[in-house]
This record gives structure tokens, sequence and C-alpha cells, in this order.
């Protein structure tokens, strides 16, 4: 496993020209990812939506801004790497149009949001021998609904991150994740910082890689 490609961020889908729709993605999980990876000596390309982060050092850095641009991004440089982490919060949807200017001020606005393409699903049917790690944020039976994820997408493996108030899943405070991969293998992570979680992805990935998957 030489070469990584991570996503990470939110995306930003435009209403018009001065306001979008978006989410509390931080993007610090993906950062952390391509900081340790460079630690490692990988090479690594990371596709950011707009986040207030630096670019990593060391990382090939590709801003981006809205879920199709990221789709494009991933697309020209899914075929050169041996591993995607899609860490990035895409949003399921968009306007169905950008209007011009701005839209003035009025009693009611009603917005027609039509469905984002799901980039981890789509990229995973020309995926080959390489390592495809997706995210999960789940509410309810995180596991379950997790390894159903895991197989929708046909990953090989997913990190599955609980939606609480006590311990929110965005920015940079500890986390607990799950690691389940496609033999169904689970790997707890509990209270670490995304730095920690980072260093257990990347052995994951490593582990599979060696295998053959
Ligand atoms: O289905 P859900 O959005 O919960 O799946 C999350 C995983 O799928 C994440 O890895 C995210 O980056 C990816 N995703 C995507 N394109 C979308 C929505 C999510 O690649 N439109």
């Amino acid at each position: 496993m030489k070469k990584i490609l991570i996503t990470a961020g939110p995306t930003r889908e435009r209403i018009d020209g001065v306001r979008f729709i978006s989410n509390f993605s931080t993007g610090v999980m993906g950062y952390e990812l391509a900081k340790a990876a460079v630690k490692r000596g990988l090479e690594v390309t990371l596709i950011s939506g707009p986040t207030a982060l630096l670019p990593p050092e060391g990382a090939r850095f590709v801003s981006v801004e809205a879920a199709r641009e990221m789709e494009n991004a991933v697309r020209r440089n899914f075929k050169a790497c041996d591993c995607l982490f899609m860490a990035a919060a895409v949003s399921d949807f968009r306007p169905d149009k950008e209007a011009r200017g701005k839209i003035r001020k009025k009693k009611a606005l009603t917005l027609r949001l039509v469905e984002n393409p799901d980039i981890l699903k789509k990229i995973t049917r020309d995926k080959d021998k390489r390592i495809v790690a997706g995210f999960a944020l789940e509410s309810g039976n995180v596991i379950k609904n997790a390894q159903k994820k895991l197989k929708k997408k046909n990953l090989d493996f997913i990190v599955a991150n609980r939606l609480s108030k006590e311990k929110p899943p965005f920015g940079a405070g500890a986390a607990d994740v799950v690691i389940i991969d496609r033999y169904g293998e689970k790997i707890r992570i509990k209270n670490a910082p995304k730095r920690k979680i980072a260093e257990g992805l990347l052995d994951k990935a490593n582990s599979l890689w060696e295998r053959g998957r």
C-alpha cells in the first residue's frame, strides 16, 4: 500500500450566489488521516471540501466545494490509488438549481432539493484490488446499520460512529468508533483523539492490503 486517497470535510451546495446548504463536518478526521499517512511515508492526496484547517504538509491537496465537484476529483484520482478513505461528509441533497445573484427577501421561500450522487457507492464498481473505507454516522443500531452500508457500498471496512449529544462526532474532541471489516471483524477504539483513530484505520487498511484484502 503506497498511494492513499482521502476525502475530508463537508460539501457546500449553492442556493444562490451567497447562500448554501452544508453540514457540521470540520474535516478533522480526514486531515488527521492525511497527516498520519504522510508520516508513514505514504503518497497522499487529500480532496477537501471547505474547512478551517491548513492543508497538511507533504500531501497533495485538492480543494473542492460541491458534491459533484468532489465526485469528479475522486474519479480523477481513484485509478492511481491503492486505498481510498472516504471521510468527507458529502451532502446527500443539493438545490435543483442555483439562483443567479442573491434571492431577494420574501415571506417564504421553497427550495427543491435533489439527490446528490453517492460517490462511494459508484466508485467501488471500479475497485479491483484497492482498499476502500467508508464512514457511517448512525443513531439507533449503529453496528447493524453500518454493516448494511458496508455491504451496500461494497467496502473493505467501515468506521461506525454514534450520533450522540454527549460526544459530538464532529471536531477535534475524543470519539468512540467501531471499525467493521468485510469479514465481520470488529475493532473498538474508545475515547480516542482523531489522531489515534487515524493510526488504527491505517493499520487496518495495511493489514487487509497485506492479506490481499
Ligand atoms: O450513506 P451515508 O451517507 O451514511 O454513507 C456515508 C459514507 O458514504 C461516507 O464514507 C461518505 O463519505 C460516503 N458518501 C458518499 N457520497 C454521498 C454520501 C455519502 O460518498 N452522497
